[in-house]
């Protein structure tokens, strides 16, 4: 497959011819179940959406039979941008129902399978994304990251996957999962896609009160991989992980030493706390959002007696069970009596998080750190809810601090499956981030 940077070189008539030979790519790997539409009308580099970022006139439905039949009627911001660079919508990726998942089997349009072990699960929520890349259906893909959900997919199926800092990319058109930690971000074959779509993607937006109205300056541009930088390891975060994991993070640290780099032992608050913030924070804005879903205003309704039967009949038939299971969880920390010990407790808990990862950065510039405990898992092995919420540990901090991270393929494990490791940065340095990312990648790549 080409990659962003070349299809970015290629002439109108290229481009058509290009497009023609992708769809006949995307027949030949239906059974992944990657892609759950397409769109051949518009003109320009074709790339991948995830079902939760609205395109006008696409259905938008975030994978949930709740929102069948909805019809996007403006653009996200990002697809905007996309546009004003050459760049068409062109699929719609499968996803976890409203992303909430690690597995990208909740979606009612059917699971996704990895195309690197079809009896694996490609990660999710942004499955479909991350499976499309790597099996070589789409030259880049936009995802969206809550707590794992780009790297995770991206790290499964042995891709580059980037979430950005709270503030940097809108939100403006994304279909809220939790507002205080959702961003939309690239999945890529490289390093330095990544960086170009995120350049593409990123800036101040009026139209998100969250997004931050600061300068930016393209990264891509500046991309230096011979920067020397102080790379914080962290040993006992490790303890959980598999041998594999374990493997290549050694591996990793061992290439970052002979890159130059100042290597730097240091540890993170015990990841049981990033779980219970995260779910409470999490589960307790999802089920604000999702309170607007009612069958009037949007998709299927299910016509009752009168209206409350009209709610509850469209919520309970529209909803999958991990969705309604979490829009419990959230309203029950969310209840009088429980607001203090639960939700007022989990946002105390995410300033200490946050404050532990500037005490790291003091001395730091970047934190390696697993995106999984382990390869991606066999499909159906994640059924009980609690162990898929513990399979989050190393992705949802980034998100509560707000920070901006990337994955990145760093081993094949001995069953074959590939090792995604992060490099986590602080607020607004993705400029450092890329830099060291596309240092190890290269450097990797030497082996
Ligand atoms: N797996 C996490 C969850 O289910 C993260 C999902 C995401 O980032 N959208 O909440």
């Amino acid at each position: 497959m080409i990659t962003l940077k070349e299809a970015l070189k290629l002439s109108a008539d290229e481009i058509k011819a290009f497009r023609q030979m992708l769809k006949v790519k995307i027949e030949e790997k239906k059974e992944l179940n990657a892609y759950i539409g397409m769109d051949e009308s518009g003109e320009g580099i074709p790339l991948l959406i995830k079902d939760n970022i609205q395109v006008k006139t696409w259905s938008v439905t975030a994978g949930s039979k709740i929102l069948q039949g909805y019809i996007a009627p403006y653009d996200a911001t990002v697809i905007t941008k996309l546009r004003a660079c050459g760049i068409a919508p062109f699929g719609r990726a499968n996803m976890d129902e409203f992303a909430m998942g690690s597995t990208t089997e909740s979606s009612c349009y059917g699971k996704t399978l990895n195309p690197l072990n079809l009896e694996c699960v490609p990660g999710g929520s942004s499955g479909g994304s991350a499976a499309a890349v790597a099996a070589g259906i789409a030259i880049a893909a936009l995802g969206s990251d809550t707590g794992g959900s780009i790297r995770q997919p991206a790290a499964f199926c042995g891709i580059v996957g980037m979430k950005p800092t709270y503030g940097r990319v809108s939100r403006y058109g994304l279909g809220a999962y939790a507002s205080s930690l959702d961003q939309i971000g690239p999945l890529t074959q490289n390093v330095e896609d990544a960086a170009i779509l995120y350049d593409m993607i990123s800036g101040y937006d009026p139209k998100d009160s969250t997004s931050v109205e600061m300068d930016y300056t393209p990264v891509s541009e500046n991309l230096n991989p011979e920067r020397k930088l102080r790379i914080a390891i962290l040993p006992h975060f490790l303890n959980d992980a598999s041998a594999a994991v374990k493997k290549a993070y050694d591996k990793t640290v061992a290439v970052l030493k002979t890159q130059g780099h100042e290597i730097i032992e240091t540890e993170l608050l015990d990841a049981k706390y990033d779980i219970s913030a995260y779910y409470v924070t999490a589960t307790a804005e999802a089920s604000t959002n999702l309170a607007r879903y009612d069958g009037i205003r949007y998709g299927t309704r299910q016509s009752g007696n009168n209206l409350e039967e009209t709610f509850v009949k469209s919520r309970s038939e529209g909803f999958g069970e991990e969705v309604k299971r979490r829009i419990l969880l959230g309203n029950f920390v969310l209840s009088s009596g429980y607001y203090d010990a639960y939700y007022v407790k989990a946002q105390k808990v995410r300033r200490l998080i946050k404050e532990d990862f500037e005490r790291v950065f003091e001395k730091a510039d970047l934190i390696l750190s697993p995106v999984a405990p382990d390869t991606a898992y066999r499909a159906g092995s994640l059924e009980d809810p609690l162990q898929m919420y513990l399979s989050d540990m190393y992705t949802i901090s980034v998100n509560l601090a707000g920070l901006p991270a990337l994955s990145l393929p760093v081993a094949i494990a001995e069953n074959g499956m590939p090792v995604g490791l992060q490099l986590i940065a602080k607020a607004f340095d993705e400029q450092t981030l890329f830099d060291g990312a596309l240092g190890l990648e290269n450097a990797l790549k030497e082996k």
